[in-house]
């Protein structure tokens, strides 16, 4: 392997290195190794990336290196699809700025108040994160002034498309002054961006991290999505139930190597941490002791573990997701040594998803998904060691006469069975571990499908599993199956007529009212207006925002449908058409999220969410 390019090669300013250094990240993903010098440099960049690969930082970090903050108005302005996205990128950048003195980000988005979000605006913001609709009736109302902006992001960019706001990000773009910088980022390349691309960006550089990477035959590889239980948990009860002989854990940044290994420490595992603030001499001893059994889990980053090199290292643990397919080669080839057999266990957030498949295909072997062992299991695997315990005792002929004669005394004195005695005492030997355990697991959908139903799953994260052939085929996109008890059917006053556009519904709804796209349901155009499912129990207030909310410039004045079902389709199973970049023909769409999870509205993965838009400001 060459020599890593570090942050430290990056020429990135002196605040924004010292922020790395209090978030503990040691070395730049490689999407962010190849965009900061661009970035920083002025140029424009295509990104080809998904969540989980750094790209926030790929493009905050030199951004925020060239911001002056001496000039109130937005220096940068990055456009998210979504408002969870918008606030996590505009955390993401408060981070990244913390050692900036007087910087200040807003994210503005639909479904937050106006008022609030105007003084904010009045106030100056160098960095402003927001979802397109917002951001355009800003700028129509004056209240944002981009005659300054430096650089604009479009994050996420297919997502942008895919909710119908293409229009709106071109707009915004005609919007801005030329000499602006532009940073596109997206996961899959559909021809409506790239001729944002070409028509928007200036000799950009095109930054694909995508490698072919072959991983060992001899290791097993499996994933666990992360839900319902924390990873903590899980590690501990995939420590508790997998016979491992030696294990490294990898993590994202210096700080989680050290706090993970006193937790794993505090639950009674000998680990411990290895990253690169520890010396040389440091790290070779850590090695050395996992090599000579005084050590069994080494916690580390990439960087430390490099060519570690351990026989008896029968395990790997990618608690956070590698950035790329090549890492994940890197971290798992650390098991499997000299013909060994090894296992390598991948935990995968839900939004990761996308990742997985990269590295899935990269590596061109299947990952599959494991299930945390249950309660039963861990039970069981308790019992097996407290009973080999006693079992050892008796057959190493230690001298026990002393406890025989003590505890026969104490059954004649008082009259209880040898039984008795030793389940009290076995009870308080217990009682810090208890071998019966029982876990309250909330187990989502998606981690009950099997590998065969992996194509559902898929579409079910927006994402088409080859990247790029999401848009046009119909087979390829999900049927959302509502149970009618769960939706309610809402009239909105946009159809055909005002060119109102199944992803410009969802967009707009998701938007303003928080709903989360995946919970909205089929959409059918009219001439006039259309119908839309939505989960039941929408409060009034969400409704009340809903009304006012535009679709081609026209409020949608939802209210609940009342009207007959023309047409007398079962439509809300059998769609006729999917929505999707077209014109005319088929009038029947659903949303293509959801597909056949039939998730309950105000619940994401099993855990409750809330929709009401949060206030930021
Ligand atoms: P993103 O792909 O931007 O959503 O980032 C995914 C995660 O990686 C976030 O939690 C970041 O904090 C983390 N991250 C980004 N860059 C680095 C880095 N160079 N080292 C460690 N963690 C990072």
């Amino acid at each position: 392997m060459s020599e890593p390019i570090m942050f430290s090669d990056l020429a990135l300013s002196e605040p924004v290195m010292r922020a790395i250094q209090k978030v503990g990240y040691e070395q730049p993903s490689p999407i962010q190794a190849a965009a900061i010098p661009v970035l920083l440099a002025g140029g424009d960049i295509l990104g080809m990336a998904q969540t989980g690969t750094g790209k926030t930082a790929a493009f905050a970090l030199p951004l925020l290196s060239r911001i002056d903050t001496k000039q109130a108005d937005p220096q940068i302005l990055v456009l998210a699809p979504t408002r969870e996205l918008a606030i996590q990128v505009a955390e993401a950048f408060q981070k990244y700025a913390s050692e900036i003195p007087g910087f200040h980000v807003l994210p503005i988005y639909g479904g937050q108040d106006m008022t609030s979000q105007l003084r904010s605006l009045k106030r100056g913001a160098h960095v402003v994160v927001g979802t397109p609709g917002r951001v355009m009736d800003h700028l129509r109302r004056g209240s944002l002034n981009l005659n300054n902006l430096k650089a604009l992001v479009l994050d996420e960019a297919d997502e942008m498309l895919r909710m119908g706001f293409i229009d709106d990000v071109e707009w915004i773009l005609e919007h801005t002054p030329k000499t602006r910088q532009t940073a596109l980022f997206s996961a899959t390349m559909p021809k409506e961006i790239r001729h944002v691309c070409n028509n928007y960006l200036n000799n950009a550089t095109e930054i694909k991290i995508a490698s072919s990477q072959s991983t060992d035959a001899n290791i097993e590889q499996v994933y666990w999505m992360v839900s319902g239980t924390n990873k903590l948990d899980a590690l501990t009860r995939i420590l508790e139930v997998e016979p491992f002989d030696g294990m490294i854990i990898f993590v994202r940044t210096k700080t989680a190597t050290v706090e993970l290994a006193e937790k794993l420490e505090a639950r009674g595992y000998s680990a411990s941490a290895l990253n690169g603030d520890m010396n040389q001499q440091l790290r070779e001893r850590t090695i050395e002791r996992l090599k000579t059994n005084k050590l069994d889990i080494v916690i580390a980053t990439d960087v430390a573990a490099r060519g570690i090199d351990v026989e008896r290292v029968s395990h790997v643990v990618n608690y956070d997701i590698p950035y790329d397919s090549e890492a994940y080669v890197h971290r798992i080839g650390r098991t499997g040594r000299a013909g060994r057999s090894g296992k390598a266990i991948l935990f995968v957030a839900p939004r990761e998803k996308r990742l997985l498949y990269t590295i899935e295909k990269a590596t061109k072997k299947p990952i599959t998904l494991m299930e945390l062992p249950s309660g039963a299991t861990v039970t069981k695997h308790r019992i097996d060691q407290f009973t080999q315990q006693i079992t050892d005792t008796l057959q190493a002929q230690a001298d026990l006469s002393f406890f025989n004669d003590l505890l026969a005394e104490y059954s004649h004195k008082n009259d209880v069975s040898p039984e008795q005695i030793a389940s009290a005492i076995a009870y308080l030997l217990q009682v810090e571990r208890p071998l019966q355990v029982k876990f309250t697991d909330v187990k989502p959908e998606r981690e009950r499908s099997s590998r065969d139903d992996r194509g559902s799953r898929d579409r079910d994260d927006r994402g088409s599993r080859d990247g790029g052939r999401d848009r046009g085929s119909r087979e390829d996109r999900p049927r959302r199956e509502h149970n009618d008890e769960n939706m309610d059917r809402y009239r909105i006053e946009v159809g055909r007529n005002h060119e109102a556009r199944p992803g410009d519904i969802v967009g707009a709804i998701a938007n303003e009212a928080g709903i989360e796209s995946r919970f909205i349901g089929h959409i059918k155009l009219h001439d006039e207006f259309s119908t839309v499912d939505l989960p039941t129990g929408i409060s009034k207030d969400i409704l009340a925002k809903l009304k006012k909310v535009r679709v081609r410039n026209r409020p949608l004045e939802i209210s609940l449908d009342t009207g007959p079902r023309t047409g007398g389709d079962d439509f809300s199973r059998k769609p006729k058409r999917d929505f999707g970049p077209r014109e005319g023909g088929g009038r029947d769409f659903s949303n293509k999220d959801g597909g056949r999870d039939k998730p309950r509205f105000g619940e994401r993965d099993g855990k409750k969410t809330s929709f009401r838009p949060k206030k930021t400001d």
